[in-house]
């Protein structure tokens, strides 16, 4: 039996810099608040919480407290309301997602009707909304693009941690029906990577085993697109293992979402060999070091 871990998997640096945030913000003071989960990884939302740092869902709720602002950003009016009611906020949204915000800005005010490609459910996308005008769209990949559709100009970007794949195909589908099309490639760099490794692994291994928060978007959509390749897991944790799920499996593969420790993936890895025993040799095993080294 073998079991490989993707080259580039686990914690990015936009969730690494938020926690680090919130972290900091605590040494100062008793009690900082995040406007939802700051990670979508119940398990160390649950850890964050016992240190003091609480998730609440509702920014009228806050007055006067330190609010750690998570990586996927908020909307505009949410911001307003904390500032209003005198919080102290620490903003750690990252980069990629304050550029989205920046470009969908710029690009209203230079009068392009805009579309994101994304989740409309998903916060990030909901803050990225926040910064459009009333024309500003969510679609998706079974948006329909009619014969009658027609744009004499417009914009389209992406959630952060969609598939490059999927929106090139979208591009592809808009583009006929436009006089100017301006596409930012918002995807950021370590989703892409995260996929990119993850989609390598696949076509090698029998299994996928997938790891992170089941409402974590980049998760969900490292184990789609393996799916599309070969047999794959998606699991929070290392109790959803049992032996039935690896019965005449000789090559698993591990990928993780960028918000999924190191310690959750050497967790599962330890699992599986259990699962399969003293008396199965692991042949080749996973390069765990290069997870701490990945920055
Ligand atoms: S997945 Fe990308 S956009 Fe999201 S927090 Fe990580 S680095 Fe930032």
């Amino acid at each position: 039996m073998q079991i490989w871990l993707a080259k580039c998997a686990g914690y990015c640096f936009g969730v690494k810099r938020a926690i680090k945030m919130a972290l900091d913000a605590r040494q100062e003071t008793d009690r900082v608040y995040t406007l939802g989960p700051l990670i979508h990884n119940t398990q160390i939302v649950n850890q964050l919480r016992k240190k003091g740092i609480a998730a609440i869902e509702d920014s009228n709720q806050m007055v006067g407290e330190v609010v750690d602002i998570r990586s996927h950003g908020i909307t505009r009016n949410q911001r307003q309301v904390l500032t209003r009611n005198r919080n102290k906020l620490i903003d750690a949204t990252c980069p990629y997602v304050h550029k989205t915000h920046k470009i969908i800005a710029d690009m209203v005010a230079a009068g392009y009707p805009i579309l994101i490609f994304g989740d409309g459910n998903h916060p990030e996308v909901i803050g990225m909304l926040s910064y459009g005008d009333e024309e500003t769209k969510v679609i998706f990949n079974d948006y329909q693009v009619t014969d009658s559709c027609h744009w004499q100009k417009l914009c389209l970007l992406s959630q952060t941690t969609q598939s490059i794949e999927d929106f090139t195909a979208i591009i592809g589908r808009l583009l006929p029906h436009c006089n100017e099309l301006r596409a930012f490639n918002t995807i950021c760099s370590s989703t892409s990577e995260r996929q990119m490794a993850a989609i390598e692994l696949a076509r090698h291994c029998e299994l996928m085993v997938i790891i992170g928060g089941k409402n974590s978007s980049n998760t969900k959509m490292l184990a789609k697109l393996c799916a599309r390749i070969t047999n794959t897991l998606h699991i929070e944790t290392e109790d959803e293992l049992v032996r039935d799920l690896f019965s005449g499996i000789q090559r698993i593969g591990l990928s993780a979402g960028a918000s999924t420790p190191d310690e959750m993936i050497i967790r599962v890895y330890n699992k599986i060999k259990e699962i399969y025993g003293e008396g199965d040799a692991v042949t080749s095993i996973a390069k765990i070091p290069a997870f701490k080294e990945e920055s």
